[in-house]
Parts: structure tokens; sequence; C-alpha cells
């Protein structure tokens, strides 16, 4: 029985619910009023229903599709403006236990090296990514009780912190490991993560059983449940998302917002972010095993109706997607992108072989940080080191009533024209930093609060006078 606010999760995921709310959306895409109402609704910005938006995301009237990208433009730009976060992921240890048929670390796979980096490595691997100019990670493990103990993602996270390289410094670990107990949640809160994220992959129990053969991660509802966990010890910023591409794109679409409302019924406060990775090749995984793998136009109206849906949540996508697709979805909705990614263990220390890469997935864009930045100047967008809130401690709700109060374009703008000038300061291509100093000089005159813009100004020249790490 479908109850968003049981802690359940075969209840919070009711399956019949899913499945009604797709024959309801297949039923409905014709009524064009319907559909029309709800894109009109929806520019409140107070977001919609599972229900709903699964029914602008089956509607097929070019005229009405157009409305619905163009509303998820203007939504992105209120909430967000043209900045956009940058990330790079670090890998610690592809030793893992589970059996996920889709990802090459899987037990079984005896082609792949394994690796764990030890404290001296991820330092050199950290001390890489500061020097191209990162201040943001996601650290990446597989689920070993043995070689990844949670002492050692701790130990980890430590180490990541007191890296202080030149001018560098990671200001936010973002932790993406296996679903634990309350009780280790609570040592990552206190080892002063950011975000923990954790895929769902599917929705769909027996198809997650499937997937999911061996190993700790099998259990549904453990895995399922994860989130409830972590905001019970504390974490108030989680990431979720789904592989889209392992079951039908439709019902892990709804499964994800109904995670979404779920979150926000029993806690007072959504997910922070929501990822959207779709299934691509790598070491022994084939996307032809797969038969959901979705195209890129239902990509985008998936990112545009979760933009409408969830107006406050983050999304990201990463460097699986082509420059073209990352460049379509980000004035969609996306607000976090990686750049300059390695997806293998000692990936920026170390030169990937074809013939024994221990990446996780393929790379569809290889472009340096500088090029991605170059890139995001371009198109008019801002990029943004920004690590703000959450040191600020806006994290959880005081975060989410930041956004809706849209304020965002006092905070977010400023800190991201102060962390770009410091990339060009240190990091930055003479081409980069050229079209960066006219992007800051141009954006500083659309802070609308002017003690703030003022404030703004002082701060870029106090960077180029040598100073760092200032944020509203
Ligand atoms: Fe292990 Fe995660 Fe890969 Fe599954 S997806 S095999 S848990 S690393
Ligand atoms: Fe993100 Fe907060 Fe920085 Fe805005 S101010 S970019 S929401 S960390």
């Amino acid at each position: 029985m479908y109850n968003k606010n049981s802690k359940i999760a075969t209840e919070f995921i009711d399956h019949n619910e899913i499945l009604d709310s797709i024959a309801w959306a297949q039923e409905n895409k014709g009524n064009l009023p319907l559909v029309k109402s709800l894109i009109e609704r929806a520019e409140d910005c107070r977001g919609l229903s599972h229900r709903e938006a699964a029914l602008l995301l089956e509607c097929e009237d070019e005229g009405l599709k157009a409305e619905i990208f163009a509303l998820a433009k203007r939504i992105k730009q209120r909430f967000y403006g043209n900045r956009i976060v940058l990330f790079a992921p670090l890998y610690l240890s592809n030793y893992c236990v589970n059996g996920c048929l889709y990802c090459p670390y899987h037990a079984k796979n005896r082609t792949i090296p394994r690796r764990k980096l030890t404290q001296e490595e991820i330092a050199r691997e950290v001390i890489a990514l500061q020097d191209m100019g990162h201040k943001r990670l996601a650290i990446e493990a597989g689920e070993h009780p043995t070689m990844n103990p949670i002492e050692y993602i701790l130990e980890s996270i430590k180490t990541i912190y007191g890296i202080k390289h030149k001018n560098g410094a990671i200001r936010r670990v973002n932790v993406n490991i296996a679903a634990t107990t309350v009780e280790n949640y609570r040592r990552l809160k206190e080892a002063g993560i950011g975000t923990y994220i954790l895929f769902q992959e599917t929705y769909h129990k027996e198809d997650y059983e499937r997937l999911h053969p061996t190993g700790p991660k099998s259990n549904y509802a453990y895995h399922t449940e994860a989130m409830d966990r972590a905001m019970e010890a504390g974490i108030d910023d989680v990431g979720i998302g789904v592989l889209f591409g392992l079951q039908r794109y439709r019902y892990d679409f709804v499964g994800l917002l109904m995670h979404a409302e779920h979150l926000e019924a029993v806690y007072g406060c959504g997910p922070h972010t929501i990822s959207v990775p779709r299934i691509c090749p790598a070491d022994d995984i084939d996307t032809k095993d797969f038969e959901n793998v979705i195209g890129d136009d239902i990509f985008q109206k998936i990112v545009a109706v979760l933009r409408i849906a969830v107006p406050y949540t983050g999304m990201i996508i990463s460097t699986r997607e082509s420059q073209e697709s990352r460049r379509k979805v980000l004035e969609l909705g996306v607000s976090q992108i990686s750049g300059g990614s390695h997806t293998s263990v000692g990936g920026y220390t170390e030169e990937e072989r074809d013939d024994d890469s221990t990446a996780q997935f393929d790379v569809s864009d290889h472009r340096t940080l500088d090029e991605v930045v170059g890139w995001l100047l371009d198109l008019g967008h801002i990029p943004s080191f920004c690590t703000a809130c959450y040191r600020e401690g806006r994290t959880g709700d005081r975060f989410m009533s930041l956004v809706k109060s849209g304020q965002i374009a006092n905070c977010c703008q400023p800190n991201a024209m102060m962390t770009l000038m410091e990339y060009l300061e240190d990091y930055a291509s003479p081409a980069t930093r050229e079209k960066g100093l006219k992007m800051i000089e141009r954006e500083a005159q659309h802070i609308p609060n002017e003690k703030i813009r003022l404030k703004t100004m002082e701060n870029i020249r106090r960077i180029a006078a040598g100073e760092r790490d200032f944020r509203f």
C-alpha cells in the first residue's frame, strides 16, 4: 500500500502506485488542456507530484513539449542563474564484493586490475586535482568489508581535507559509497562530508534483484532505505539517482520522484541533488545487453521535467555524457557537472592504458578542466567552484529555504564569480583567463543587491592581489 510517510521501502516506493501513475499518464497524454494546466501551474515553482510529472513526460504534442522545455529553462534561470558548479570524482578503490551486472567492478570480473589507493597515493591524486583547480570532490569506492572498511573511507576524507598545495584546497568532499548503518553515517557526518550520494540504480524491485544477484547490495530494502538511515544520522544533504537504461525509464522516473517525495514528507527536506547517469559501455559491460537504453530526446525530456517537478533540487551529470549532450541539458536544468574527470583508481596521476584501465565507465567527454571552463564561458555560463553553503552551515532545510527565497541570485552568482576569479588567477590558460575576466565584469552588473555587488567586486580585487577563500 503506497504511503510516502512510511519508512518501509516497498511502501514509499509502491510498485502498484508506479504502474498506476504510468497508466494514468498514458491514458491522459491526449488530454492537452490537462497537460497545459499542469505546465501553467508549475510556473509557480512549487513542483509537481510524481503522477503529474509522469504526465508531462508522456506529452507528445510538439507545441506543449516546447512549452515544457521553455518552462524548465525559466525555472533553471530563476533559481540557479547561469552558474554551473564543477566537481571531480576521485576513485579510491575498485575492490567490491557485489555482483552488479552493469558495473565492471563486480566481484566476478577477473579481467580488471584491482586497485586501492594508499593515503600517500590519495595525497598525490588530490594535489593533481588541486593543480587542475578543483575544490569539490566526490569520492567513490566499491563495497568491500576488509579492503574498503569505513575506517579507510574516514581516513581518506581526512587526508583529502588536509592537503593544502600552493593555493589549492578541497573544500567539500561528497561521498558515494555503499549503503551502510546509521552509526557509519554518523561517522561520515562527523568527518565533515558534503553530500552523501547513493544511486538506487533501479526502483523496480524484481529487476533490482536480478541486476544485483550477489553481495550486500542485493538487499533491495536495505539499499532503498539507506537515505532514511543517513538522514537519521544527521546527514541532511543526500543525493539520489537512477542509472537510466536499466529499467524502463518511466518506472525509474516515477520511482525517483516518489523517493524525493518520501524524504520531503518524513524529514522535511527533499534530496539535495539528483543525478541522471545513463548506462554506457565499460570493461566487461556491453550496452547491447541492456534493452532499455534511452536516446537523447527522452534524456532531455527527463531532465526538463525533473527541473519542473523538483525545482529546488540540484541536478548533476557526469562525463559519461558527450559534450553535445551536456550542452543541451545544461540549459534545461542541470546545475552541476564533472570536468576533467578520470573514472579509474589512480587516474589523475597515472597514465590510463587501454589494456589495463581500471575505469568504472567510459568517459565521453575527454576535455581538460580548463577546456570545460572555457567552453562553459563561451556558452554564457559562469563556471563555479563554490562550496559556500556547506561551509556556512546552509545544509538540508536551511539550504532549501535559501533556494526557495530566490536569494541564490545574491549568493550563488557572487560566489561563482569569486571562485572563478581564484581559478583564473591560479590555474587558467591565458585564453580562458581572458574570457573569464570579461564574464566577471559583465556578471557583476547583474547582482541585484547593491551592497553584495560592491562587496563582491572588492573581494575580486583582493583575490587578484593574492587573498583567497571569500564567500557569502
Ligand atoms: Fe560494486 Fe558499486 Fe560497481 Fe556495484 S556499482 S559492482 S557496488 S562498485
Ligand atoms: Fe551551491 Fe550554495 Fe554555492 Fe549556490 S552558494 S553554488 S547553492 S554552494
